[in-house]
């Protein structure tokens, strides 16, 4: 089971690497890379698991954030209590986004970010993503609020960027009155 602290922190270099394409079929060490992070996404947004193994609560996860430079991430968003919906992305591509803008209120999270960070990222309310499954299908999946945040966040991991970086340290609100708060 994969641990907290194997997550790259965010003064590894491996994360500023811009991670590469995958090619299908799909090899058996990437398949069960993903369901390590499925699992470990689940288990973190479940109290009792999370409190058991020690798991920071998170609910996306890039393989580069352990140290696997190749383009897919995994999501897994809470819908209801206790259910939950999985999202596998590999070599994901924005195709279309709204042109409203949103930002979280609380400031984004990160597992490879272990440090408050004072600020707000502007992301796109609605995102449309064009990707492939784990069996090389092409698949469109549609996103909006914290999903699509979510989406934007991780697609980042993989171009080597932290949200952190969207942050301007001089002013760390800035755009707030032309962006909708979630
Ligand atoms: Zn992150």
């Amino acid at each position: 089971m994969l641990k907290t602290k194997e997550i790259l922190d965010e003064k590894d270099k491996r994360l500023r690497v811009k991670s590469k394409d995958v090619e299908f079929p799909l090899k058996k060490e990437d398949k069960e890379l993903i369901d390590t992070m499925i699992e470990y996404l689940h288990n973190s947004q479940i109290d009792e698991l999370a409190e058991k193994y020690d798991l920071r609560p998170g609910m996306g996860l890039s393989a580069i954030q352990l140290g696997v430079a190749k383009r897919y991430f995994v999501v897994v968003n809470e819908i209801g209590e206790g259910e939950f919906e999985t999202y596998v992305l590999i070599n994901p591509k924005m195709i279309s986004n709204s042109m409203e803008q949103i930002y979280v209120t609380d400031g984004e999270g990160c597992l490879s970010v272990n440090r408050p960070v004072e600020g707000i990222i502007p992301r796109y309310a609605r995102v449309t993503m064009e990707a492939y499954d784990m069996e090389g299908r092409k698949i469109h999946v549609r996103a909006r609020e914290e999903l699509s945040v979510c989406f934007q966040h991780e697609l980042d991991h993989l171009n080597g960027i932290l949200f952190t970086d969207h942050i301007d340290p001089k002013n760390p609100y800035k755009g707030q009155d032309s962006m909708r708060a979630i």
